[in-house]
């Protein structure tokens, strides 16, 4: 019996079967106790809000080529999916749903709402790992984790706890970054500085005992910061203020006498050369604060609001409250010029409202300690950056880090396992909860408030998913993990904590190299974003175009860490390729029994074998060495070209014409070409090639565990190659000039063929049958030299020049009339175009693809003219 498959391609049906069946059958599973080598890899765990979107999409293709490459070679394959909790951005999203209702988080109290967003969890968080499975990722979904789960909190508090022992973590009052919308801290990562057109305030602070007209001049573009002023400052060097050394000056509006210091921070440039100190709310201030010990006056609160330290600001808003300072001065006359600033301003990563630096206690990991095992880690190569350059990113943030507020004011998260007792004052850090006082037995004890950053647990990742801190089978087999993939934009927030924590405490690094990838834009290379409309739905173009279409157009455009630009094109490309394939194989199924079996090479090697089928073996030799050697050094771009080039450009186009002459005879290659074919392509579409694969015939039970193809240098042949080469050569150019004269589809057409070799005239002898049948050529005629007829079409082919006579097939003045008609037609188009481009506003104001357009036809009617004139050239 005869394999059936549809007429068409239909994606839908075809992918929702094969994933539903890979996962019931298990074959994503890693095994903890195999001998196997073991090649292993987390996921970036995304956000439990969040849905896929184009960068998931672009990072899980590359994920899933290189993890179903290496299940197929063998490796004991391991793909550890989950989530994270996602601090801020879970809060929000449930506060809000809170706030439809009319409620705040403090209307439930902690408890309740913590219940609360547990539920949201349960019922809309998620989705996105649906959303995975459905775009084919093969993760391990039975070691799926969550990093508020059990075993990860575990971890989390262990590594608090040890941290704490070894004075690594440390509470304390420093200037931190505040959001007062989110009322919590952030990490200097979580601030996004945005340039801003500030004013620059004068303000005159008058000279304590001197006459009332003597006054020094401070410039700022914060004057409500001036009511927690301790003092001025000028630079040492600056000779203008020396002599006001050891004075002091009386801080307007709250009239509080404050000293004027000299420090070498001051830039004499600045405005005019003195600065107001304002310790509680700058952190350059807050240096200088420290080095001079001045107080720290807080003027402004949690709420952005004035303090009671503001005298008669207090409760006014912070912008309120400058606009009053900047009137009270100008009745004063203490306000001097105003000037435009342009300037960065620290905003909210989460929700853009301007940051404000605050003086609050809060908890922070001393980080140069940890940091310093991590940059050694990268210099040695232990731990390898995909593209290199890389590392000097990371080289550069790690050498000037700064120690790490960890303390975050949410109540969705790991809540700081530091306890506090009401009676003695006593604080407990410990693995355990605490409730009563080891000091002096009180219960009066209190948990901190505080949770710690998300980016703390996802920065334990690789060995918490893995059961640290036991010691578990999958530690063992799985650690140090064997790459990661990620965007530049977390290496920071993410790849550094995994590298110290990963050095800290498993004494090695999490992973042996991280790939960087770039990010997805559109067609015009734009960022996607929501206000520019141009958001692509990863999940909508799959339904349209396929989801291997989808994940081929990802693979095969941009080298790793380059970005890539998403055109419909390039789409409907791939799409063109599964049908392609599809089609390919409805043509292969035509010539295969039930009956049929796959040779092995072995036996392949054996057979008596046609030269096409020792052509296109040597050409699936040299595409999988292309393709291994490509996807050993990740680069999936290249590894998708070297088989898209061989299946489309060879193996369709040439191979499949060629055996029309012995389909019998070729059916063993055939086979055996073709379903390694599948094989070497599963990785990059791992749909369609089961479906083929499974109605090829085939040795196993599922393409995911079939061998990845290898290089057999026994294969390569390179004087078929050469042979091959020469006849597809003289077919292609046999063919064009059919064309261009318009010949009719079944005039067959003599070819005389100008060599004195030998061993291509034997070439030529002996691939006859294939240009007769390809180039409708009825007779092959080696000359040693053209003999230049005058209706003669002539051409260089493979090296060889050749002719071919027309004398007789076709009518001269009939050939001439039309080409001179097609002549006249393109050039019609021609002026047309050149006109409406060469309108000014048209090219300005019309949508640039359509100008673009535009101008590719006119190179097409260019060219077009050119062949018609030739043609009429010869005919002369
Ligand atoms: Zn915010
Ligand atoms: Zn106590």
């Amino acid at each position: 019996m005869k394999v059936e498959i549809s007429k068409t391609y239909n994606p839908q049906e075809v992918e929702g079967r094969w994933y539903q069946w890979w996962e019931s059958k298990g074959y994503f599973r890693a095994d903890a106790k195999s001998s196997r080598p073991s090649f292993s890899i987390v996921i970036p765990p995304p956000n439990v809000t969040g849905s896929l979107h184009m960068g998931h999409m672009l990072n899980h293709t590359i994920h899933d080529v290189i993890v179903r490459r290496k299940r197929m070679q063998g490796f004991n394959t391991l793909w550890l999916p989950g989530m994270d909790h996602a601090g801020i951005a879970t809060q929000n999203v449930v506060e809000r749903e809170l706030r439809n209702q009319g409620l705040s988080r403090h209307d439930l109290g902690r408890e309740k709402f913590v219940e609360k967003v547990w539920e949201w969890k349960k019922q809309y968080g998620g989705i996105i790992l649906q959303q995975i499975r459905r775009i084919g990722a093969s993760c391990d979904w039975s070691r799926e984790r969550f990093t508020l789960d059990e075993g990860l909190s575990r971890a989390v508090r262990e590594v608090f706890v040890r941290l704490y022992e070894e004075g690594l973590i440390y509470r304390g009052k420093r200037l931190i970054n505040w959001c007062p919308r989110c009322l919590t801290a952030l990490s200097d990562l979580e601030v996004v500085y945005q340039p801003v057109d500030s004013k620059l305030y004068y303000i005159r602070y008058p000279l304590k005992g001197r006459e009332t007209s003597s006054f020094v001049e401070v410039a700022t573009t914060r004057p409500e910061t001036m009511l927690g002023d301790t003092a001025v400052a000028v630079n040492p060097k600056d000779a203008r203020y020396s002599k006001y050394k050891d004075e002091s000056v009386i801080l307007p509006l709250l009239q509080r006498e404050i000293p004027f210091i000299q420090d070498d921070a001051v830039d004499m440039e600045f405005g005019t050369g003195v600065v107001k100190v304002t310790p509680a709310h700058d952190s350059a201030d807050f240096e200088m604060g420290q080095r001079h010990g001045l107080s720290q006056i807080s003027v402004i609160d949690e709420n952005a609001k004035i303090t009671v330290d503001g005298g008669p600001y207090q409760g006014l808003d912070r912008l309120e409250a400058r606009k009053r300072v900047l009137a009270d001065l100008e009745t004063q006359g203490l306000l001097g010029k105003t000037e435009t600033l342009p300037n960065n301003v620290g905003h909210c990563q989460r929700c853009n409202t301007v940051v404000e630096p605050l003086l609050s206690l809060q908890w922070f990991v001393k980080i140069k300690p940890l940091a310093e095992p991590a940059i050694a880690a990268v210099e040695s190569g232990r731990t390898e950056f995909v593209p290199g350059n890389w590392s000097k990113t990371y080289f550069e943030w790690m050498r000037n880090i700064r120690d790490w507020c960890i303390s975050r004011q949410l109540w969705w998260g790991h809540r700081i396992p530091a306890f506090y007792c009401d009676d003695c004052n006593e604080m407990i850090v410990s693995r355990a909860d605490v409730h009563s006082c080891p000091k002096c037995s009180s219960s009066k004890i209190r948990q901190d408030q505080d949770v710690l950053d998300t980016w703390f647990s996802s920065g334990l990742w690789p060995f918490s998913t893995l059961g640290w801190p036991d010691r578990t089978d999958d530690l063992k087999t799985f650690y140090p993990t064997s790459l990661l993939i990620t965007g530049y934009d977390i290496i920071f927030f993410w790849v550094a904590r995994m590298m110290m924590f990963g050095m800290k405490f498993m004494n090695d690094v999490p992973f042996r190299a991280v790939y960087i990838t770039g990010i997805v834009r559109d067609s015009e290379h734009q960022k996607m974003s929501k206000s520019k409309g141009n958001v692509v739905d990863p999940l909508e173009i799959c339904d349209k175009f396929g989801t291997d279409a989808v994940r081929f157009t990802l693979a095969r455009n941009g080298a790793p860490g380059t970005d890539i630009a998403l055109s419909e094109d390039a789409l409907e490309g791939y799409r063109a390729f599964s049908t392609k394939i599809w089609n390919a194989a409805r043509l292969i199924f035509m010539h295969v029994d039930e009956s049929d079996r796959l040779p092995s090479s072995a036996e392949l090697k054996q057979s008596d074998l046609s030269f096409v089928d020792r052509w296109i073996l040597s050409r699936v030799a040299r595409a999988t060495e292309g393709v291994n050697r490509s996807l050993d050094q990740y680069n999936r771009n290249a590894g998708a070209r070297h088989i898209y080039n061989f299946l489309w450009h060879e193996f369709c186009a040439w191979y499949l014409e060629m055996i029309k002459l012995h389909p019998e005879r070729s059916k063993p290659a055939l086979l055996y070409v073709f379903e390694s074919a599948l094989r070497l392509l599963h990785p990059f579409m791992p749909f369609i090639t089961e479906e083929l694969w499974q109605n090829l015939p085939h040795r196993g039970e599922s393409i995911v565990m079939a061998p990845y193809p290898e290089f057999d240098p026994e294969l390569i042949d390179e004087r078929i190659e050469a042979q091959a080469e020469l006849v597809q050569d003289i077919v292609t150019k046999v063919r064009n000039i059919r064309a261009e004269m318009d010949l009719d589809k079944k005039q067959t057409v003599p070819l005389r063929v100008a060599t004195m070799d030998l061993a291509q005239t034997q070439v030529l002898s002996d691939a006859r049958e294939y240009i007769f049948k390809l180039a409708l050529v009825n007779q092959v005629e080696v000359v040693p030299q053209l003999r230049g007829d005058k209706l003669a079409a002539q051409g260089v082919a493979g090296g060889l020049a050749f002719e071919i006579p027309l004398e007789g097939l076709i009518d001269v003045g009939a050939e001439r009339t039309r080409l001179n008609k097609e002549l006249d037609k393109v050039q019609r188009e021609i002026d047309a175009l050149d006109r409406k481009l060469s309108n000014a506003s048209f090219v300005e104001r019309a949508p640039k693809e359509v100008v673009e357009e535009n101008r590719r036809r006119l190179a097409d009617y260019q060219d077009q003219a050119a062949k018609l004139s030739e043609g009429l050239k010869r005919l002369a």
